[in-house]
């Protein structure tokens, strides 16, 4: 997901005069971790995802990593996650020690196949890790159903879903816990950062604590120091650590930049509407793509604009044509290879062409095409027209 520099990028965030005023404000404020914006921050968040509670962390992944931790899913346990994904929806997984099951999608809305859920859960399983592939939440209600017969925990991956809705609920409100991401090429972006949110207090909790060194429970900065324990440090002081944590803060200047985009989320969701729709319209009628299709109950933010080949055409065909955009000096991009064929989840777990059939096939037919705010129509018919050419150029090709 590296930004490049092209004429028409993959993606560009929307950083205004908002955005500026408030990263100088929180710099200028002498306070750079752990104070205020970060609480704001979360505030914001929290409020969009209809949730009690919010973490603020410095990476989605970061994110996932602490949710599994702190439900104390470790090896031994199965945990149930799409091969069609960002590999941190994966990589979490392994982080606890756990073990990817992997469960194939479905060729419309792209995300896990309920009924293959359910089939692959064991007496080990204890989470499922739920993605909302490019960003469309359909099926997050009936994960949420299966997760509650089975009594494991539903995990979100929200980190392409932040403004979206599906039934009139808020991405982010599904399940235990969920986790959104901010690099910059999501709605909304902190430079790098993410969030965990849940209306589980104590699991709240023991993510805050976990991501600061695992300082006591409750811990808040500048909290006065209270008698000693048994030994150690003071109980409630800054070098007292009750379990084994990490640096996972989010800065100051980071948190600032967020609330900034926060404010304007509704506007940038607005855009991406607009913009989707524009291609929507542009592309609807060539018989040689298929098109994001969404379900009716679902109102979208949009994280990419992901179209794929017609299944007559091959892997390198699509290759070819994601390699001639660029050279068009157009953003294009293969969203996502597989998961479970990169190399080190076959040679640690022995996975092979043809286990996710429909993930396979559509994996290799993808084509992510450039995607923000400030696209107009003169840029969208610009890829729009190349887009076909380099098709047509394969349809001749074949002779
Ligand atoms: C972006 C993303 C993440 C988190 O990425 P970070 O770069 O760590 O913030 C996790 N899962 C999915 C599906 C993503 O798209």
């Amino acid at each position: 997901m590296a930004m490049d520099h092209l004429e028409i990028p993959l993606s560009r965030p929307d950083i205004g005069p908002a955005e500026e005023e408030a990263v100088l404000s929180a710099l200028r404020s002498g306070r750079l971790s752990m104070g205020p914006w970060v609480e704001r921050f979360e505030t914001a968040v929290a409020g969009r995802a209809g949730r009690h509670h919010a973490v603020a962390v410095n990476s989605g992944t970061g994110g996932l990593d602490l949710v599994l931790r702190a439900l104390g899913i470790g090896p031994g346990d199965e945990v149930i996650t799409t091969p069609f994904s960002f590999i941190a929806s994966a990589n979490c997984i392994l982080y606890s020690g756990a073990t990817p099951v992997f469960v194939d999608i479905c060729p419309k809305s792209l995300n896990m196949d309920p009924e293959k859920m359910e089939r692959a859960i064991t007496r080990k399983t204890r989470a499922i890790v739920a993605v909302e592939t490019f960003g469309n939440p359909e099926w997050m209600d009936a994960y949420e159903s299966i997760a509650a017969r089975h009594e494991v925990a539903l995990i979100e991956d929200c980190c392409e879903a932040l403004g979206t809705t599906h039934k009139g609920r808020p991405c982010g409100s599904f399940g235990r816990a969920g986790v959104f991401g901010f690099y910059p090429n999501k709605q909304i972006t902190t430079g790098e950062g993410g969030m965990i949110v849940t209306d589980d207090h104590r699991l709240a909790e023991l993510c805050r604590s976990m991501r600061n060194q695992g300082r006591a429970l409750g811990w808040r900065p500048g909290e006065s120091v209270q008698p000693s324990g048994a030994g150690g440090a003071p109980t409630g002081s800054w070098l007292h650590h009750e379990r084994l944590g990490f640096n996972f803060r989010m800065a100051e200047i980071n948190a600032a930049l967020g609330v900034a985009q926060m404010s304007r989320l509704d506007e940038i969701v607005k855009k991406r509407r607009a913009v989707a729709e524009a291609y929507l319209e542009r592309l609807g009628t060539n018989a040689d793509l298929i098109l994001p299709t969404l379900s009716p109950e679902s109102r979208m933010s949009w994280f990419v604009f992901v179209v794929r080949l017609a299944t007559t055409y091959t892997r390198e065909e699509r290759d070819r044509v994601v390699a001639s955009l660029r050279r068009h000096d157009l953003g294009a991009g293969d969203y996502f290879p597989c998961i479970h064929l990169q190399p080190f989840y076959r040679e640690r777990f022995g996975f092979r062409e043809g286990m996710f059939p429909i993930a396979e096939s559509v994996s290799q037919r993808t084509i992510a095409l450039p995607f923000y705010n400030t696209l107009d129509r003169r840029d969208i018919e610009i890829v729009s027209q190349t887009l076909e050419l380099m098709i047509k150029r394969e349809n001749l090709k074949r002779g």
